[in-house]
């Protein structure tokens, strides 16, 4: 549907409505939508399409730009997180500025929510109208430009903060990799074998470690923790805290000694899921890259009763220095790679199966630890009373899948479990249990390695374990000092009551305890499972919606080694994009100060979470920072004396947009 030419200087507006396949034409009348929008003020062609993304769609659109002079473009269609850069470059390619074309999102925010065509077509004919109305008032921008340092912060040092740190390092940028511990390692440090292949974990994870210690371009900032993110995208300035671990590393010959005359012997080892004790002074485990101790100041005589200093007395080359102090650095970054990994939910809570009732049940981090030659029991599986247990039950998606803890699947536990009842069979003679809802061998290998476990006469029991309790009458059977797993066998629909000496919880995997101050700091959202989420579930698996800031591992989901590795390589290939460009383009829909109204009254520079502003103490004036303004509009709104304009959301853009929504009269 199309009118007569636009003359010069006067609006021309084209509407391109997308079918959106039945997406959106499925609920909304999008010929009379079409047809409506013709009859708009300004508009000169208003058209309707299947697909305005495909090829011919943006054809089409760009051949309208040339033949009728459109000086406005509206596309009705999807969300501008999908499609604004597709059509931004169509206007480009067509010679009209890219900020003149306006997306209205007509399928989100209308056909999706609705299932009344009446009421859908009614809504979508108020949002196109009202952007249509915005469109008039747009004004052409130019992207700014800003360089990027060359650099990366890697937060997190598991196995997907490391596989990233080396990939960037390797293509020549320097990498910056924060690690809250005194290791690099992370979970997978902890594990003894990894299905399905039953690699040792430390053996094919200790030479990564080793390579990002000696990386001329890594540089491994171990018992450091990230405390404020400011700027954008290739130029964030961060604050990160060194905590001071008594231990001069450049002194330090990592002979140990310090570590075996520590008087202080008890302190639970976090490494060893607090089954063994280390000394106050210590190494996380033998492999610790970097492999020098710190003092634990919770727990060091010198610091907690102001006496004793033996490590001191008996440190050669004279490294411990009980006057260590956290202190601030600040690096200057192009790019971020979040890579926090997970936690096992708080075990505590699950009292009905038996955790912290029974002291034979156990995690599967503990367990790992259990089975682990550098462990608690040197890697011989058996109960707190030193003997081997005769019965095992291994207990599926304990937290996870259930509408009461975790909805999410943890994805590996199905895998890990499967291990645990091949290493029980390999290293015992015990009788296994595996109490399952659906078995998920989901990766290459998992299947056969299931099959295999089948074969070595672990038996699978087809449903949840309800509860865990002490034997009781109807458990005439049981031996002394067992434990009872109750549950329904949904296979023969039988209730079952299995004594066991021994259970191992598959307990559900969380994001990493301090992920909401990491989130809050970088600015980046978090799933309803609380892990962060990134920018596309299918399309952008590793960016989040703050640009340069980048997902690796399960800091994003649960995943096995593998997924963390590619996702981790993928979080590395994104970044260096940006790296290797050199550049970024900053988009212009920022704010800007309009000085001969601003009073430098400073609330602007208050609110800005982006710490954008700042007041110029020559001329006296709020001044934005082009680079690091994110265009969220809190100033615009603080502003007393509306000194501060939004481009591309300007009082008067605003106005005729809610004209256009209202239905109010042009
Ligand atoms: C019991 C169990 C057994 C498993 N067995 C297997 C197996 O056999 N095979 C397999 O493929 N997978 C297995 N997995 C999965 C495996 O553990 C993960 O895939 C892998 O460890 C994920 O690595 P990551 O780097 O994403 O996270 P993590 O290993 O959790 O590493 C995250 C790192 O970030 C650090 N960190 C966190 N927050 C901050 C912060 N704010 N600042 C600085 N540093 C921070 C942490 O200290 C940690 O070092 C198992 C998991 C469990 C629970």
């Amino acid at each position: 549907m199309s009118k007569a030419i636009s003359k010069d200087g006067q609006p021309a507006v084209g509407v391109y409505i997308c079918h959106c396949g039945t997406n959106i034409a499925g609920t909304v009348d999008v010929e009379k939508l079409a047809k409506e929008m013709a009859g708009e003020a300004g508009v000169v062609v208003s058209r309707e399409y299947k697909f305005m993304c495909s090829d011919p769609g943006q054809e089409q659109i760009k051949k309208d730009i040339k033949e009728f002079g459109l000086n406005r473009v509206v596309v009705a269609a999807c969300s501008p997180r999908m499609h604004e850069p597709t059509f931004r470059r169509a206007c480009a390619q067509a010679g009209l500025n890219p900020f003149l074309m306006l997306m209205a999102n007509i399928r989100e925010q209308c056909s999706w929510v609705t299932k009344d065509r009446e009421q859908a077509t009614a809504k979508a004919i108020a949002i196109v109208r009202a952007t249509v109305r915005r469109a008039l008032w747009m004004r052409p921008l130019q992207p700014g430009r800003a360089k990027v340092k060359p650099s990366t912060l890697v937060i997190g040092g598991g196995i997907a903060g490391i596989q990233a740190a080396l990939d960037i390092a390797e293509a020549g940028y320097q990498v910056h990799l924060v690690e809250r511990n005194q290791s690099i390692g992370g979970h997978m440090a902890e594990l003894d074998k990894t299905f399905p292949t039953l690699d040792c974990s430390a053996c094919i994870l200790t030479p990564k470690m080793v390579q990002v210690a000696q990386h001329p371009n890594i540089e491994l900032l171990t018992y450091h923790e990230v405390e404020e993110v400011r700027g954008s995208v290739g130029q964030f300035k961060v604050k990160v805290r060194r905590k001071a671990t008594c231990v001069d590393n450049a002194k330090c010959t990592g002979c140990g000694i310090c570590i075996t005359k520590c008087p202080v012997k008890k302190v639970p080892s976090e490494f060893d899921e607090k089954m063994a004790f280390r000394p106050a002074i210590y190494t996380m485990f033998p492999q610790a890259v970097p492999n020098k101790p710190v003092i634990d100041r919770k727990h060091c005589n010198y610091f907690v009763r102001g006496k004793c200093g033996v490590c001191e007395k008996f440190c050669e080359p004279g490294a411990i220095n009980m006057k260590d102090q956290d202190s601030i650095r600040e690096l200057e970054v192009g790019t971020i790679i979040v890579a926090t990994g997970y936690d096992l939910v708080d075990p505590g809570q699950f009292k009905q199966w038996g955790y912290g009732r029974f002291p034979e049940v156990y995690t599967g981090l503990e367990f790992e630890r259990l089975c682990n030659a550098m462990g608690p029991t040197s890697g011989k599986i058996v109960k707190k009373n030193g003997q081997a247990p005769g019965v095992v039950g291994i207990l599926h998606c304990i937290g996870s899948r259930d509408e009461n803890y975790c909805k999410h699947c943890s994805r590996v536990c199905c895998m890990y479990s499967l291990k645990f009842a091949h290493l029980l069979r390999e290293k015992t003679t015990a009788r296994v249990f595996e109490f399952y809802i659906d078995m998920r061998a989901f990766g290459k290998g998992y299947e056969e390695f299931y099959d295999r476990v089948m074969h070595e006469g672990t038996r699978f029991v087809r449903g949840k374990a309800g509860q865990v309790l002490v034997p009781s009458e109807a458990d005439a059977d049981a031996p002394e000092g067992s434990m009872i797993v109750v549950a329904e066998e949904t296979t023969l629909g039988k209730l079952l009551r299995v004594p066991v000496d021994m259970i191992i919880l598959a307990t559900a995997m969380g994001p990493a305890q301090g992920a909401k101050q990491v989130s809050e700091m970088l600015r980046i959202p978090r799933s309803a499972d609380g892990f962060f989420a990134e920018k596309h579930p299918k399309l952008a698996p590793t960016e989040t919606p703050t640009d340069g800031v980048f997902l690796a591992g399960t800091c994003q989901s649960p995943k096995d080694i593998p997924d963390t590795v590619a996702h981790a390589s993928g979080a590395a290939a994104a970044a260096l994009h940006f790296l290797a460009r050199g550049e970024v383009e900053i988009d212009p829909s920022i704010a800007l100060v309009r000085p001969e109204m601003c009073t430098a009254c400073g609330m602007c520079v208050d609110v800005c979470a982006y710490q954008a502003i700042e007041i110029d103490p020559k001329r006296n004036k709020a001044v934005v920072n082009t680079t690091t303004c994110k265009g969220c509009g809190t100033c615009v709104a603080t502003c007393r004396a509306t000194a501060i304009e939004l481009q591309q959301f300007t009082g008067r853009q605003i106005y005729h947009e809610l004209t256009g929504l209202l239905g109010e009269a042009w």
